[in-house]
C-alpha cells in the first residue's frame, strides 16, 4: 500500500511539472502568422520612429522605437590609413583595440586587442570611477604600441568609442546618453554627453588622444561588415543585450533636418530591444522578469531574446516546477530562488547537452543550483524549458529581422540583389540551437526564393574594428 502511494504521488508530481511546461509552450509560441505580425508591428514602428523626435524621454513616446540617428552616412570603403585605436564598451567586457590600416591594397595590416572585464561595482557607481578605470586601461594599452604601428607625422592617436547603450548623437563624435540598458546604473549619467566624459578622464590619465567617432555596437559592426562586403545592410547583436542597425535613405527619415548626405544615406540605430507590441508573447515570468528588473517597462523585446534574461527567465520557470511540482524532490532548493543565478551560458550548456544519459545536465545542476538531479525525466525538463524559451526568443529575433527587410522592401524577389546581415554577439556566437533556429525561421517567413539572396553572416567583433574604421573615415573631416 505504501508503494502504491509512493507511485501514485509521483505520476502526480509529473502530470504537475507536465501541466506546468504545456502551458508554458503554449504562451510561448509563436506561430508563422504571430510571427508576421510581430515584423509589421516592428516595420510600422520603425517608420513611426523616423518619423517623431521624440525628446521626451517619459511618457508614451518612450515605448516608441528610437530609431537614431547616427550621422554615420558613408561607411568605410577600406581607403582608410593610418594608426586608429577603438574601445569597446557594452556589456560585461571591455575591449581596447589598436589596427594598422594600410589603404584599398593593403586593408589591416595588423591588430591587436585586449579584454577587461568591468568590476560589477563600477555598473552602478559614479561616472567619473567608470571612466577612470577605462581610461587606465586605455592608457596601459597604449603603452604597450609595439614599434611596427605607425602613427602619421604630426598626428594625434584617434579613438573610435564604441559604446553599446542608446545615445542622442548631436555629430559623429558626440551624444548624451538616454537611458542605461544591461545591468548598468549610473544615474549622474543620463543626459551627459558620454565623449566628453570619456575626453575627461583620459586627459586624466595624461594621454595624448582624441575620440573621433562615437558608435553603437551594432553601428561599428555594420561598418565592419561593410569594409568586406559592400552588400552588407544591416547588423544585429544578440548578446547581453539585443540590438540592429541598419542603412536607410535619408529622405526617409522625416525627423532629419541636416543636410542631405552626399551619399544620400545614414545608418539607423534602431535600438530594438526597447520594442514592444501585443503580438509579443509575454508569460507570468516575463512579467515578473521585468517588474524585477532595473528598467522595468523597458526593454520588452530584449527581455525576450537576450543573454541578459533568458537564463533569468529559465530559473524562474523551474521554481515555479519546483513549488507546484516538486520537480526537485520535496524541497524547493533554496538556490532556485536566487534572481540571476542561472546564466544564460548555463542555460546553453544544459540545453546542448549531447551526453546519452544528459549527464552535463546533472553536473550543470549541481554546480549552479546545489541541485542532485537523480532521475532522467528531470533533467530531460529541464531541458525540454530551455528549448521553449531559446526557441521563442530566435523565433522573436527572426521576425524582428523580417521586420527590416519589409521596411527596405528587401522581402520579394528582386533578380541580382544580394542582402547581406550581419550577426554578432554571444548568444548568436556560442548558442548553436538559437542561432540555427533564428536562420531557419527567417528562411521559412521569406520563402525559398528570397531567402537565397538574404545571407546572415557571423560578424566577429566587429564593433571594435568597426569603431576604428569609422574614426579613421571621420577624421579627416573633423579637421
Ligand atoms: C542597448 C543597445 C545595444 C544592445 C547590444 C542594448 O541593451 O540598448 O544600444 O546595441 O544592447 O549590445
Ligand atoms: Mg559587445
Amino acid at each position: 500500500a505504501v508503494l502504491a502511494r509512493q507511485r501514485l504521488r509521483e505520476a502526480n508530481r509529473w502530470a504537475r511539472a507536465g501541466a506546468v511546461l504545456r502551458d508554458l509552450e503554449a504562451r510561448c509560441a509563436t506561430p508563422a502568422e504571430r510571427l508576421r505580425q510581430v515584423a509589421d508591428a516592428m516595420a510600422a514602428e520603425m517608420r513611426a520612429g523616423l518619423a517623431c523626435d521624440d525628446d521626451s524621454e517619459s511618457g508614451d513616446g518612450s515605448a516608441l522605437l528610437k530609431m537614431l540617428v547616427t550621422y554615420v552616412d558613408s561607411l568605410p570603403s577600406g581607403v582608410e590609413e593610418g594608426l586608429f585605436y577603438a574601445l569597446d564598451l557594452g556589456g560585461t567586457n571591455f575591449r581596447v583595440l589598436r589596427v594598422q590600416l594600410g589603404g584599398k591594397e593593403q586593408r589591416i595590416i595588423k591588430q591587436e586587442s585586449k579584454g577587461v572585464s568591468i568590476p560589477k561595482h563600477l555598473m552602478s557607481g559614479g561616472s567619473d570611477d567608470l571612466f577612470d578605470f577605462i581610461a587606465a586601461a586605455l592608457a596601459n594599452f597604449v603603452a604597450s604600441e609595439g614599434e611596427d604601428y605607425h602613427l602619421s607625422e604630426g598626428m594625434q592617436r584617434q579613438l573610435g568609442f564604441t559604446f553599446s547603450f542608446p545615445v542622442k548623437q548631436t555629430s559623429i563624435a558626440s551624444g548624451t546618453l538616454i537611458k542605461w540598458t544591461k545591468g548598468f546604473a549610473i544615474d549622474e549619467m543620463v543626459g551627459m554627453d558620454v565623449v566628453e566624459e570619456l575626453n575627461k578622464a583620459i586627459r586624466r590619465q595624461g594621454l595624448d588622444m582624441k575620440v573621433t567617432s562615437l558608435v553603437n555596437d551594432t553601428v561599428g559592426t555594420l561598418a565592419a561588415a561593410k569594409y568586406v562586403d559592400n552588400d552588407a545592410i544591416a547588423a544585429v547583436i544578440l548578446g547581453t543585450g539585443t540590438n540592429a542597425a541598419y542603412i536607410d535613405h535619408a529622405h526617409k527619415i522625416p525627423k532629419w533636418h541636416g543636410p542631405l548626405p552626399k551619399s544620400g544615406e545614414m545608418v539607423i540605430n534602431m535600438e530594438w530591444g526597447n520594442f514592444r507590441s501585443s503580438h509579443l508573447p509575454l508569460t507570468e515570468f516575463d512579467q515578473a522578469l521585468d517588474v524585477e528588473s532595473l528598467n522595468p517597462g523597458e526593454q520588452i523585446y530584449e527581455k525576450l531574446i537576450s543573454g541578459m534574461y533568458m537564463g533569468e527567465i529559465v530559473r524562474r520557470v523551474l521554481l515555479k516546477m519546483a513549488q507546484e511540482a516538486s520537480l526537485f524532490a520535496d524541497n524547493v532548493p533554496p538556490k532556485l530562488e536566487t534572481p540571476d543565478i542561472l546564466s544564460t551560458l548555463h542555460m546553453l550548456m544544459m540545453h546542448q547537452d549531447t551526453t546519452p544519459d544528459l549527464k552535463t545536465v546533472g553536473i550543470k545542476l549541481k554546480e549552479i543550483l546545489g541541485i542532485e538531479s537523480t532521475c532522467y525525466k528531470t533533467r530531460k525538463a529541464v531541458v525540454d524549458v530551455c528549448e521553449v524559451v531559446a526557441r521563442r526568443g530566435a523565433r522573436l529575433a527572426a521576425a524582428g529581422i523580417y521586420g527590416i527587410l519589409k521596411k527596405l522592401g528587401r522581402d520579394t524577389v528582386c533578380p541580382e540583389q544580394r542582402t547581406v546581415i550581419a550577426v554578432d554577439g554571444g548568444v548568436y556566437r556560442y548558442y548553436k540551437f538559437f542561432a540555427q533556429c533564428m536562420e531557419s525561421t527567417l528562411s521559412d517567413l521569406l520563402g525559398e526564393e528570397v531567402a537565397s539572396s538574404v545571407v546572415i553572416k557571423q560578424a566577429n567583433d566587429g564593433s571594435g574594428i568597426g569603431a576604428a574604421l569609422l574614426a579613421a573615415s571621420y577624421c579627416q573631416c573633423l579637421g
